[in-house]
């Protein structure tokens, strides 16, 4: 069993399809674990996105990310991490697999309707970033 991080980014919340993109987390096996809708601050966005912190799109990254709420969620079942992240699609939408998330509602790669874990290791410090220990029990 494993956990991933999940994020429906300003975009897709804007657009109402957070039940959408939350049903096919639940379709294809993963459980919701734990949700929640927050408005990250400036702050929050470079903490958590600090490993692009020196890529030319990090400042458009981070305002897009701070351009409205967002809705982070603990999803878990057997490879959490890869098949969120195949469920996702590609980061370019115009290169997501139909069928996608992504391919299904994104508008390009600045606005591409989620954020995945892309690593066990990352999920665990990206789920310890937003929930606590008792909204995870
Ligand atoms: P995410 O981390 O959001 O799940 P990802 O893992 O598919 O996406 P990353 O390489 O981690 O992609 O990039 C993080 C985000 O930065 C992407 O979702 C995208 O919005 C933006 N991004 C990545 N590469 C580019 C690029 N070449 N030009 C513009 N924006 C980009
Ligand atoms: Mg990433």
């Amino acid at each position: 069993m494993e956990r991933t991080l999940s994020i429906i980014k300003p975009d897709a919340v804007a657009k109402g399809v957070i039940g959408k993109i939350l049903d096919r987390f639940e379709s294809n096996g993963l459980k919701i674990a734990a949700t929640k809708k927050v408005q990250l601050t400036r702050k929050d966005a470079e903490c958590f996105y600090a490993i692009h912190a020196e890529r030319p799109f990090f400042n458009d990254l981070v305002d897009f990310m701070i351009s409205g709420p967002v809705v982070v969620s603990v999803l878990e079942g057997e490879d959490a991490v890869a098949k969120n992240r195949k469920l996702m699609g590609a980061t370019n939408p115009k290169e997501a697999e139909a069928g996608t998330i992504r391919a299904d509602f994104a508008e390009n790669i600045d606005a591409n309707a989620v954020h995945g874990s892309d690593s066990l290791e990352n999920a665990v410090n990206e789920i310890a970033f937003f929930f606590s220990q008792r909204e995870l029990s």
